[in-house]
């Protein structure tokens, strides 16, 4: 039994890690000393280098997040307003947010139970005369299906995004996520494991893609700051890249730190009925940036939401991500004849059953033992 409010100091999900102080603060007194602090700085065009490098891919396009990431991938890919995008409903509301935000409109797909990613036959009953791309999603950094996915778009003539968010440093089929589809996109928002504060880069092999995307970020100037196109400022600050090139070196050990943690909860939950680790694919790479467990209410004999309470009861902020599924949100759920065509039964059976635990640096085995510890209690109704 678990004492009251096991945690003095609330245990956070997504709570940030930082690589090395020292590192990072010669690279921000380095851009003092230049007074070069925004416009595609040296740090920056380092950090490009870096996450090229890493993703395997031919070009790499730094952005102040995610969300505008896609926004200016999707445009360079060459949507257009009314656009229709199929989407799974299971994402970060940033997914069809940002395509919504630039006038396209996500479709909704239902997911595969067991990866919680696209399931690629509801993507293709979906496809019909207005879709215009797919956008698959690595939820929980494991990669979707790409192949499938890859395979209906180039069969139908359309472009595929990625929304590589979560999948910072992950494999598909022993390749580096990042160079699949058209354009695939990365957030190292200060919640991912590889942080640049806030920043995000689009990746790709596309050199049009690339130049369009590059071009877009700087409001539409180009090398010889003539503006060419509409486009917004996404640009990436000399601070985010100097944090995002820190985070980077660390990111092996970041890695490590969580793969360890995922397994000591995955042994600490071992044989607790109804209560399931979601796993990352065998043979691949993963990042185990989150640690997700799956409550099934009828076998645990508790609803996810009493867990959640139980840990909140003792400072742990577990996160029931991604609830609801976005089709049930706004504005979405007020058109479901738009973005919903069908149920989604899958994606509500889920969105009822995850539940996100904190790990990363914040925590260790000792922490980890606890949190399983209230779990069980809650499980056994103690
Ligand atoms: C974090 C996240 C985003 C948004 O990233 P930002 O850099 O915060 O804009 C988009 N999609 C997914 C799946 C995410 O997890």
């Amino acid at each position: 039994m678990v004492k009251k409010s096991m945690f003095s100091n609330p245990l956070h999900v997504g709570r940030p890690n930082v690589g090395d102080r020292d590192r990072f603060l010669e690279r921000i007194n380095g851009a003092l000393d230049r007074l070069w602090l925004a416009n595609n700085g040296p740090l920056v065009r380092e950090f490009e280098a870096r996450v090229a490098e890493m993703a395997g891919t031919e070009h790499c396009v730094p952005v102040a997040n995610a969300t505008t990431g896609i926004q200016i991938a999707a445009k360079a890919a060459g949507l257009q307003p009314g656009d229709e995008v199929i989407v799974p409903s299971f994402t970060s509301p940033a997914t069809p947010h940002a395509l919504q935000w630039v006038g396209l409109v996500p479709v909704f797909c239902d997911v595969e139970a067991t990866t919680a990613n696209a399931d690629p036959e509801h993507v293709e009953q979906l496809i019909g005369p207005k879709t215009r791309a797919i956008v698959g999603v690595h939820v929980f950094g494991r990669p979707c299906e790409i192949d499938q996915l890859s395979k209906l778009a180039e069969w139908h003539g359309i472009p595929v995004l990625f929304d590589a968010a979560q999948a910072v440093g992950c494999t598909y089929k022993g390749k580096p996520v990042g160079g699949f589809g058209s354009a695939e996109i990365f957030s190292f928002h200060a919640t991912k494991y590889v942080n640049s504060f806030e920043g995000g880069a689009i990746v790709t092999n596309d050199e049009r893609i690339a130049s369009q995307a590059r071009v877009m970020r700087n409001l539409g100037l180009d090398d010889n700051r003539e503006t060419v196109a509409c486009g917004i400022n996404g640009r990436m600050t000399e601070a985010a890249a100097a944090m995002g090139l820190t985070s980077l070196e660390a990111m092996e050990a970041f890695m490590e730190i969580n793969r360890e943690n995922h397994e000591s909860y995955r042994d600490g939950l071992a044989g607790l009925p109804g209560v399931k680790v979601y796993e990352q694919a065998d043979e691949e790479r993963a990042n185990h940036q989150y640690v997700v467990i799956e409550v099934d209410a009828a076998t645990a004999g508790i609803h996810r939401d009493a867990v959640q309470a139980a840990l909140t009861e003792h400072n742990v902020l577990a996160r029931p991500y991604f609830h609801p599924g976005c089709h049930m949100i706004d504005p979405y759920r007020g058109r479901p004849d738009v973005h919903t065509p069908l149920p989604l039964p899958r994606t509500e059976a889920l969105c009822e059953r995850v539940l996100s635990l904190p790990t990363g640096t914040a925590v260790g085995p000792a922490e980890i033992a606890a949190v399983c510890e209230i779990i069980r209690d809650a499980c056994a109704g103690a």
